[in-house]
């Protein structure tokens, strides 16, 4: 499948095409249908098979295409496991907007916290992040996600396997379920903890899996 074969923003496929981007990968090709509905999913695939795209594109798109729910808070927030893995996904996000008058916030533990209220306070629609800090921001009410439209967690086994549980549990609940759509993606599906937090959180999602995960 092509991008262009998706009904995506033609800034998105602009922002593709400059790149060098033309065909999805399987995991993007499975997932962008469901997702563009505003579908729930939970999908696995191994690394390295562009599962970034397979929720930034559906992310930016909505972004571009509908009103916010709320002016000030964040409309996206991804949360990684590790302050590197959260950076990763920062750049793929910030070289698909370069074009688009979209602001983002980079979120990690270990920055100052001043500074990252200050970019807070700015108003950013995507927020990228590590579970921690980010629980930290909303502790220090220096967050809201009342306006919260999607909910992405990257590598969801490892976020556990982390110790964040409590984190997404506090993050999850910060977020209206009824307003919001989640994506989980994870190289693992079938581990105890991470069949609670999808019950908990995710809202009949669409599984996808593609391969033997890692
Ligand atoms: P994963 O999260 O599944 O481990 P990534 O999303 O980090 O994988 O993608 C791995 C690499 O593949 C990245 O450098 C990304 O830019 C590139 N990539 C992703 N999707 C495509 C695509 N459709 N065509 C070409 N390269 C892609
Ligand atoms: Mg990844």
């Amino acid at each position: 499948m092509q991008f262009s074969d998706f009904p995506l923003d033609h800034r998105i496929l602009s922002a593709l095409t400059a790149k060098g981007f033309d065909t999805a990968t399987e995991i993007q090709a499975k997932a962008l249908p469901h997702a563009l509905l505003g579908k729930d999913l939970l999908a696995s695939s191994k690394t390295g098979s562009g599962k970034t795209l397979a929720f930034l594109l559906p992310a930016v798109h909505r972004v571009l295409r509908t009103k916010a729910l709320s002016k000030k808070d964040p409309r996206v927030l991804i949360l990684a496991p590790t302050r590197e893995l959260a950076k990763q996904v920062f750049m793929q996000l910030k070289w698909l907007t370069a074009n688009m008058s979209l602001h983002s916030a980079l979120i990690l533990g270990g920055e100052n916290f001043n500074d990252q209220v200050k970019a807070l306070r700015r108003g950013p629609q995507f927020i990228v992040g590590t579970a921690g800090r980010v629980a930290d921001h909303l502790k220090d009410r220096s967050l809201f996600l009342n306006g919260l439209e999607l909910l992405i967690f990257d590598e969801a086994d490892r976020m556990l396997d982390l110790g964040f549980a409590s984190e997404l549990k506090a993050i999850d609940r910060a977020a209206d379920h009824r307003k919001r759509q989640t994506m989980m993606f994870s190289a693992t599906l079938d581990s105890a903890e991470l069949h609670y937090m999808t019950r908990e959180m995710l809202n009949a999602p669409q599984r996808i899996s593609v391969g033997q995960a890692n």
